[in-house]
């Protein structure tokens, strides 16, 4: 073992651990290196009624089968839950089931003709398996084009510009496709949280030598002489490999000696933060929906998630969970506010939604912030994706911001975990 090639992971995301655990199952030496106090990424956790629960929602599509995989080869399967939970719409003041033929056909707002034509369009993104022919176009060009502008301005417009803001014009049509051709009206869920799931890789790992360390934020990353070494807030380290799973930007200000032709080409493009307030309610808020995308203007969130019209209450003290989430630029004044003000005008908008709602219903609340959490998926960001093989030898990247056209999704990280981790073993010496 002590011959054995050493291969350091940065980031203990699902990315990170998925990655760490298939070098540990090749007999190399590995370290985790994760910045935080705990694992989890984007996926991290706190306790409200007693149980674990991701800081921003989380479910799973039935086509997400490479975490499906991950989550059973760890002994969790079992709790892998599938309802088929209400997706509404909050569009004009009143909430539609937009999930289902008959939903569209039923959509009102617009003319009958509209609504066919919008269904027929969404069949065909579902039936359509090859992205490529959508390539160049924006989804904003092609909505219209293709369903018409009252279904742009009544669904998908609005859809667009709650989640990219000023940039929503500018998203390109594949990730469209993506998000309609591989949802599952049915949603998993690992009960009493997806923690359970990182808890036991970190335990897998441990357990099988790898050493993960907590609390040690990267701090450069150099190559030199076949051998990369890492700097990190808890002293320096040096291995044979390195995989980074950090988003691509933080890369570039970590990695030392990059050609400028690599910046110039790759450390490009916009994210977006995400902004989530949860509140545990002594009442449910919403009749019996879990998402609700919010269509209508001048709301500070694009999504209602009630989790207990999704998972019981029972499993959260009794507690109705509500998850109240958007995406900013993170230079925007909005991401910057103090947490007391982002909950007092999260929960002022929520009377227009249901106007019961009253400030006593709320039992806890919780505001978490996340940057780099949502890539500005242009038509041109596909040319901007670097190979996991960067110019420094031996460190590889391998991040959420690659899975295009995906949006980023927990299935996606464990994919490429599983597809880099083999690239990077191939060409080291044999493992004992
Ligand atoms: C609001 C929201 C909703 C989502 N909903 C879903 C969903 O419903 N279903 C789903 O499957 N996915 C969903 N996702 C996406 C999912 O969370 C991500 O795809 C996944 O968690 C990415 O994992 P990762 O390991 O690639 O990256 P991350 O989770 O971002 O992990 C990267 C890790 O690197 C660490 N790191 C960064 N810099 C350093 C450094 N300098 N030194 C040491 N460590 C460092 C970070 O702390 C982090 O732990 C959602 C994401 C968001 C933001």
């Amino acid at each position: 073992m002590a011959d054995s090639p050493s291969i350091g992971v940065i980031g203990g995301g699902i990315l990170g651990l998925t990655a760490a655990l298939r070098f540990m199952q090749a007999g190399a030496r590995v370290t985790l290196i994760e910045r935080e106090d705990h694992v989890g990424g984007l996926v991290a956790s706190f306790q409200i009624g007693g149980t674990n629960l991701e800081r921003f929602y989380h479910h799973l599509f039935r086509s997400d089968v490479d975490v499906q995989n991950l989550i059973a080869e760890v002994g969790l399967g079992g709790d892998l839950v599938w309802p088929k939970p209400d997706t509404s719409s909050f569009f004009q003041g009143r909430i539609w089931g937009l999930d289902s033929a008959t939903d569209v056909l039923r959509f009102s707002p617009m003319p009958l003709v509209d609504r066919v034509r919008m269904g027929m369009v969404l069949a065909y993104l579902k039936f359509e398996r090859n992205y490529h022919k959508l390539e160049g176009q924006t989804a904003a060009q092609w909505v219209q084009r293709w369903m018409g502008p009252r279904a742009y301005n009544a669904v998908w417009g609005p859809l667009l510009r709650a989640k990219f803001g000023d940039m929503a014009d500018r998203v390109a049509m594949p990730w469209l496709w993506s998000r309609v051709h591989l949802r599952s009206s049915r949603l998993g869920y690992l009960r009493r949280g997806f923690y359970r799931l990182y808890h036991r890789l970190q335990e897998v790992l441990e357990q099988g030598g790898v050493e993960v360390l907590l609390g040690a934020e990267v701090r450069a990353i150099r190559s030199s002489d076949g051998n990369v070494e890492v700097e990190t807030s808890a002293g320096q380290r040096t291995f044979d490999r390195v995989l980074v799973t950090a988003p691509t930007r933080l890369f570039m200000r970590l990695a030392e000696g990059l050609p400028d032709d690599y910046r110039a080409r790759y450390d490009w493009g916009d994210y977006y933060g995400a902004h989530a307030v949860i509140l545990g309610l002594n009442h449910q808020l919403l009749d019996g929906v879990y998402w609700l995308s919010v269509q209508d203007p001048g709301f500070p969130f694009l999504a209602v998630v009630e989790h207990t019209n999704y998972m019981p209450p029972s499993d959260y003290g009794g507690l109705h969970v509500v998850y109240l989430g958007n995406y900013l630029p993170m230079s925007d004044p909005l991401y910057q506010r103090p947490d007391a003000d982002v909950l007092s005008d999260f929960m002022s908008a929520l009377k227009r939604i249901n106007p019961e709602f009253d400030p006593s219903w709320v039992v806890e609340s919780h505001v978490f912030k996340a940057p780099f959490a949502q890539p500005i998926v242009t038509v041109d960001f596909h040319e901007h994706i670097p190979p996991h093989e960067t110019p420094l030898l031996g460190v590889f990247l391998a991040n959420m911001f690659q899975v295009y056209p995906q949006d980023r999704g927990q299935n996606y990280s464990v994919r490429m975990a599983n597809e880099v981790a083999a690239q990077m073993l191939q060409g080291l010496a044999p493992l004992t």
